[in-house]
């Protein structure tokens, strides 16, 4: 589904990413931790192509990347994103925010997108908030509205950017439910988080980087209990 060959991507002078090597089944769920600043936000970013790699191939469901002549838009719909901050249109309802995409980029009838989006709202277990503004919502349900978003487009793919990092503590566990029933159900997934007895359970593989490289990946339990590279004993040795 994902596959990185001998990626680079540089920042000006600035590597960001060296040497990328990583493939992702589909259906798998990946957890990417490491230090800030160490490129796990810029290598997810690469996937659904916010940013482009310097060099290397990258391919995603399907398409090379690397290849400049792609059809941007029509690659993108296939790839949900949920970020930190969940990027909610704030003067639209919940179900308004969810229906925009579905109309506008896939064609569906407003009358299809709002079931749609209603199915999804129940989903997450938010359908009584439908008719609310983002504002009026907790946090949680609002990161939870954002992943109904991206689920609405019916993606191949979903990719995660610390979607826990900017809630309160109390909410943290809803959205991880969330994520965890996606991952029993088969989805893709890509998660960047510092979640790690969530990484622990629910990922199949965990990849550590560190300044720009994937110093260590596998299995999670493995990982964890026996990471074999210094720089990730320390990591992880720092977050007890
Ligand atoms: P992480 O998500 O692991 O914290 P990032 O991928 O956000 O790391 O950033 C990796 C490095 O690239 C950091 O040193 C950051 O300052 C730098 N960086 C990120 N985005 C840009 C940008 N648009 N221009 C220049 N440098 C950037
Ligand atoms: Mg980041």
């Amino acid at each position: 589904m994902i596959e990185f060959k001998n990626v680079s991507k540089f920042y000006g002078s600035f590597h960001v990413l060296q040497n990328i090597d990583l493939r992702i089944e589909e259906g798998e769920v990946v957890v990417i931790i490491g230090p800030s600043g160490s490129g796990k936000s810029t290598l997810l970013r690469c996937i659904n192509r916010l940013e482009k790699i310097s060099s290397g191939e990258l391919y995603v469901n399907g398409t090379a990347l690397h290849d400049k002549k792609i059809d941007i838009n029509r690659f993108r719909r296939e790839i949900g994103i949920v970020f930190q901050h969940f990027n909610l249109y704030p003067h639209k309802t919940v179900i308004d925010n969810i229906v925009l995409a579905p109309v506008k980029v896939l064609g569906l009838s407003k009358e299809e997108a709002a079931e749609r989006a209603t199915s999804y709202l129940s989903r997450v277990g938010i359908a009584d908030k439908a008719s609310s503004y983002p504002s009026q919502l907790s946090g949680g349900q609002q990161q939870r509205v954002a992943i109904a978003r991206g689920l609405a487009m019916h993606p191949k793919i979903m990719l995660f950017d610390e979607p826990t990092s900017a809630l309160d503590p109390e909410m943290i566990g809803e959205v991880l439910d969330v994520m965890r029933s996606l991952a029993y159900d088969g989805m893709t997934m890509v998660i960047v988080t510092h979640e790690m007895g969530f990484a622990r359970e629910v990922a199949d593989r965990v990849v550590f980087m560190d300044n720009g490289q994937i110093i260590e990946e596998g299995p999670a339990a493995s990982f964890f209990d026996h990471p074999r590279e210094e720089r990730a004993r320390t990591f992880l040795s720092r977050l007890i």
